[in-house]
């Protein structure tokens, strides 16, 4: 393994003390994110040695950037991995519990709609700063882990297993010979554009014609929560839509989701005075409260939304994609980082069923992941149009009523579609199944419900 002098010259943890299992081969990951360093935490904790490559700064040191989503809804499969670090009670310490959506009315009527049956079956607002910093902490105090930031992959051969790394402040390329490759660095992996390269790799990305930006509300005079806390706010308005979720520090991050080209869009309006106006006509009772809303639209970038899939998840058992490197999804049911966090559990589970068979190892992760992230990429897609148009129709709340209803009556038997996905392990594409089979039998109890009502008024009347 070639060392890098900078990473000892930083400080960064850099000799381990101990290696836990020194027959094992280190393997390596690529990305600090969400998902790199939580897979790094688990496969530490399993005995493995785990080199970690980050493009960025060290976040224990480094200010975040500047509009890449600031916060994030935690839901009981991210907890659920996060428990099996030992982390979730640190991580729940400043995350704020969301019970429900507040839906803003165009005319500022304010409706609330629980997300479960109960007061546990709630979202957590996470910051992402304080959680990939948290992580990574935790991924240094293990031993066996060698954290590398300012390391780019630029480069990584599948068939010698040589990664190769551009790291600052050294001209040639770093080259570090791989044995087990985890490609966990994001939507556009470098590691995913290597496998492509290779015949019989499937490959597709598909944006969303809408793109997001970040703004905020700031805290009130003492840090007060100018909306309400313990929820997640929406401003439905058709094409467009913007979501708010709560910070510690009483703010609130605001998302907006616009179409990209047309009339409203972020290509159409561009200068304060058309973009104040569209946010007066559409978002009155949130504006107020935006003081920097010009400012935070001129710096904050717009970020594209994209659903990325491919096929195979790894190649030649040298290397394995993980989180968004194989499977993007948009963020309207926010389940993007739950399940990468999911997918490290079970990428354990497969090294650990078939020891030093990768090859078997990363066939089994795909086999029990890839159909699922599949059925939740169209689920996110499905949700975005619910979020933004039907989420504020009587009909919508109607049925959002009954379904509370029946899962408060008959907890065993009907589970509605959001609260699987959300506050159960219960796998993607089951869930999609199963919601399938008790729609179709409340259509068919009720068709025979009214059936009988009519042959009975019928009776009835002659
Ligand atoms: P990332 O977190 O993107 O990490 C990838 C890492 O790899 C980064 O640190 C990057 O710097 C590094 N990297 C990239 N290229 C290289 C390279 N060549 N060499 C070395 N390092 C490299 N998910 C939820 O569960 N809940 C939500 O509420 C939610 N909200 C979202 C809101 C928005 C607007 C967006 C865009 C996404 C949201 N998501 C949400 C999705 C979530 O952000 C992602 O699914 C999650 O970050 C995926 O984690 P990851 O580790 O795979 O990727």
């Amino acid at each position: 393994m070639s060392t890098c002098v900078r990473c000892a010259v930083d400080g960064n943890k850099f000799e381990a003390a101990a290696i836990p299992d020194v027959n094992r081969p280190p393997i390596t990951v690529v990305g600090s994110g969400l998902a790199g360093t939580l897979l790094t935490c688990i496969l530490a904790r399993a005995g493995h040695r785990v080199d970690l490559y980050e493009k960025r700064a060290d976040p224990r040191r480094a200010d975040v950037e500047r509009g890449r989503s600031i916060n994030l809804a935690l839901s009981v499969r991210g907890l659920h991995a996060l428990r099996e670090v030992g982390l979730a009670d640190d991580v729940l310490k400043t995350a704020i519990p969301m019970q429900g959506r507040v839906i803003h009315a165009l005319d500022g009527r304010l409706a609330f709609q629980p997300y479960g049956k109960d007061e546990r079956e709630v979202l957590y607002s996470v910051s992402r700063a304080d959680l990939n910093r948290l992580l990574v902490e935790a991924a240094a105090r293990l031993e066996g882990v060698r954290l590398f930031f300012r390391h780019r992959c630029v480069g990584f051969d599948l068939d010698t297993g040589i990664a190769e790394f551009s790291a600052e402040g050294i001209d040639a390329p770093v080259e570090v010979p791989t044995t087990l490759l985890v490609g966990a660095d994001g939507v556009f992996s470098a590691i995913r554009g290597q496998l492509q390269k290779r015949e019989g790799f499937d490959y597709s990305q598909e944006y969303l014609g809408h793109g997001y930006k970040e703004l905020s509300i700031p805290a009130g005079p003492g840090g007060a929560f100018r909306l309400e806390k313990h929820a997640l706010h929406i401003w439905p308005r058709g094409d467009s839509m913007m979501i708010a979720l709560p910070n510690q520090d009483g703010s609130f991050t605001c998302t907006l989701f616009w179409p990209l080209d047309g009339p409203n869009s972020f290509a159409a309006l561009t200068d304060e005075a058309t973009i104040g106006a569209y946010f007066r006509r559409n978002f009155a009772d949130a504006v107020p409260l935006m003081p920097t809303l010009a400012r935070d639209f001129r710096h904050n970038p717009t970020g594209p939304l994209v659903t990325i899939r491919c096929r195979p998840w790894h190649l030649n058992g040298r290397a394995v994609l993980l989180g968004d490197a194989c499977h993007a999804v948009v963020p309207f049911l926010g389940q993007g980082m739950n399940a990468a966090f999911e997918d490290c559990t079970v990428l354990r589970d497969c090294l650990a069923q078939h020891g030093p068979d990768y090859g078997q190892a990363f066939r089994r992760y795909q086999e029990l992941r890839k159909e699922n992230l599949d059925a939740l990429a169209d689920l996110c897609v499905e949700n975005f149009i619910e979020m933004r148009d039907r989420v504020a129709s009587p009909w919508f709340v109607l049925a959002k009523r009954l379904q509370v209803f029946l899962h408060r009556l008959l907890p065993g038997w009907y589970v509605p579609l959001y609260v699987m996905i959300e506050f159960t392990r219960i796998p993607y594409a089951e869930a999609r199944r199963r919601a399938r089979r008790q729609n179709r039998l409340i259509l068919g109890l009720l068709s025979v419900f009214f059936l009988i009502v009519f042959v009975a008024v019928l009776i009835y009347r002659g």
